[in-house]
């Protein structure tokens, strides 16, 4: 009898919670819209409490940990959202409240990282030396390797690969800086460089890629988004000659619709730089799920509670 996790993966819009088994297999899943403000702390513990209770008795005894992909700014070790504009939140204790409430450790990660995780370690970059994963949505944050091991930086935000400046008469950034990466090829820029050019407003980026072919409008748009891309990510091949990279994200739904021109755009480098292969995402959007369900089961095994049935609550 293996052990299983609840699994949450708060986004902009949406929480996924999944209940998985130790081989990542689905038990359950549910998602809600994500409230602002510590009143989300309140809804991970409502959503996950309904979630357990509609378990059989034997699986819910076999639940040992709580794995939480958060955005913005987290600080895991003290459980702490430090900062996340989308969510309203500025150092706000997350994994405590919800221990207390589930009755389970909690294990806390950034959500782009948990992703990253996911396709590293069981995804599109399992086989792979040294990839750089970047995702794509409303920001582009790029998560790295070397030697096996993540490159977090001194800071620990290494990755903010949306806010390298590509194009330096492009559009204004929410960073308050101009033609930043994100402003110009994240899955939010593609919407709005298009809404713009057709004058209404539009269905995000999938409607831009759904005109692909037909629209000329939505093939200028995705060009200048595409090669801005390419550009952008050349920085990451340059510095790190990753094994591959893979793109993940909102955006990576597209395929080869984005991996093409973005790939002939890499290309356009000259030799010194290797261009790897491009690869997207095998885990799609529910990367970020998966990768909260590592870190639960990394926290169980730590704990030595996987596995064990009815020692879901000795590690709180
Ligand atoms: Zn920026």
């Amino acid at each position: 009898m293996g052990t299983v996790v609840l699994a949450f993966d708060v986004g902009g819009t949406t929480v996924k919670a999944e209940v998985l088994d130790e081989d990542l297999r689905v038990v359950t899943a549910s998602t809600v819209p994500t409230p602002r403000g510590p009143a989300v702390v309140d809804e991970l513990a409502g959503l996950g409490g309904r979630l357990l209770g509609d378990l059989p008795d034997d699986v819910r005894g076999r639940v040992s940990a709580v794995g939480l992909a958060f955005p913005g700014i987290v600080d895991a070790v003290r459980g702490v959202s430090v900062y996340s504009a989308n969510l309203g939140l500025r150092d706000t204790e997350v994994t405590a409240p919800l221990a207390r409430a589930l009755g389970l450790p909690v294990a806390l990660g950034h959500d782009v990282v948990a992703a990253a995780e996911a396709e590293r370690r069981c995804g599109a970059a399992a086989d792979l030396v040294d990839p750089v994963v970047v995702v794509i949505g409303t920001g582009v944050f790029a998560v790295s390797y070397v030697d096996g091991r993540r490159v977090s930086g001194v800071s620990g935000q290494a990755g903010e690969l949306g806010h390298l400046p590509v194009r330096p008469d492009g559009p204004a950034c929410r960073c308050g800086a101009r033609g930043c990466l994100e402003a110009v090829a994240s899955a939010g820029a593609v919407a709005r460089a298009y809404a713009a050019a057709v004058g209404r407003e539009v269905d995000g980026a999938r409607e831009v890629v759904a005109a692909l072919g037909t629209d000329p409008v939505a093939d200028r748009v995705w060009a200048a988004a595409t090669e801005a891309l390419g550009d952008g990510l050349l920085a990451a091949v340059a510095l790190l000659a990753p094994g591959a990279v893979v793109l993940g994200g909102g955006l990576a739904q597209a395929g080869p619709l984005l991996t093409d021109p973005v790939l002939r755009r890499m290309r356009l480098a000259g030799p010194p730089l290797a261009v790897p292969p491009l690869l997207t995402a095998a885990f799609g959007t529910r990367a970020g799920v998966v990768g909260a369900a590592l870190l639960a089961l990394d926290a169980a095994r730590a704990a030595g509670t996987a596995g064990s049935a009815g020692a879901a609550g000795a590690a709180r």
